[in-house]
């Protein structure tokens, strides 16, 4: 057992050396240089293609468009190298699941300078993957997210309530209509006691066109939640 460990740690640091993903540190999987060159949003964003900054208790402004999702908040931009770079590889390569650190602590950074109150009608809600891709890939990198964000903050988290019921094509590459017609029907509540009345903090690391917050959110709401919070941890605008 012991010697089949040592060989694991051995073929991991030949393949998989601990390096910084933005500028090879040995050691580190994101080093404090690197982190500390994502800049984190102070401001909470519309729903828009060209997202307005909100300011006080706005929902949203007044052309965004109406839909089941209230808010949300996204630590900082995709277009930041490092943040792509970082969700990208946690995705991908369960050793790197680490990174989910450096991403939560960025969230939690994010709520904190918008003034983000967690409140004990809260649930923490990650977006859930179909079964099947989640037991290829091995995890699901929102499930780790959500799961440190409710540690930290102690709050409620629920991860197999709200889940996917259909396998879709990546949203990746899709135009916002074929986005939304990919993801529509694909999310299903197994329990809708424990939504009823909640603030719905659902967890993600990109939201683009939304529409799969927007999905969620739909059938959340229609398990009884009062509010859909989407949290992510980078927002993708697009053009
Ligand atoms: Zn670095
Ligand atoms: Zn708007």
């Amino acid at each position: 057992m012991k010697r089949a460990k040592r060989l694991l740690k051995f073929l991991l640091d030949v393949f998989f050396p601990k390096l910084c993903i933005g500028c090879r540190t040995k050691d580190t999987f994101l080093c404090e240089d690197c982190f500390s060159l994502i800049e984190i949003n102070p401001y909470r964003y519309c729903f828009c293609q060209i997202p307005k900054r909100l300011i006080g208790k706005y929902e949203t402004c007044s052309s965004c468009p109406a839909g089941y999702l209230n808010r949300i908040y996204s630590a900082t931009n995709y277009d930041n190298k490092i943040v792509k770079k970082v969700i990208s590889e946690l995705k991908y390569r369960f050793q790197l699941k680490d990174l989910s650190i450096p991403l939560t602590i960025l969230i939690l950074l994010h709520l904190k300078e918008t003034g983000f109150d967690f409140k004990s009608e809260m649930i923490i809600v990650p977006v859930p993957i179909h079964k099947s891709r989640e037991r290829w890939r091995g995890f699901n990198q929102s499930r780790l997210i959500a799961e440190l964000i409710a540690k930290a903050t102690n709050t409620p988290y629920c991860c197999h309530s709200l889940i996917k019921i259909k396998k879709t094509k990546p949203q990746v590459g899709l135009k916002r209509k074929e986005r939304q017609e990919n993801i529509k029907g694909c999310f299903s509540i197994t329990d809708s006691s424990v939504f009823k009345d909640k603030t719905v903090l659902l967890i993600d690391d990109v939201y683009t066109t939304g529409a799969t917050m927007e999905e969620c959110a739909k059938v959340l709401k229609e398990a009884g939640a009062k509010y859909v919070y989407g949290i992510t941890v980078a927002r993708e605008v697009s053009t």
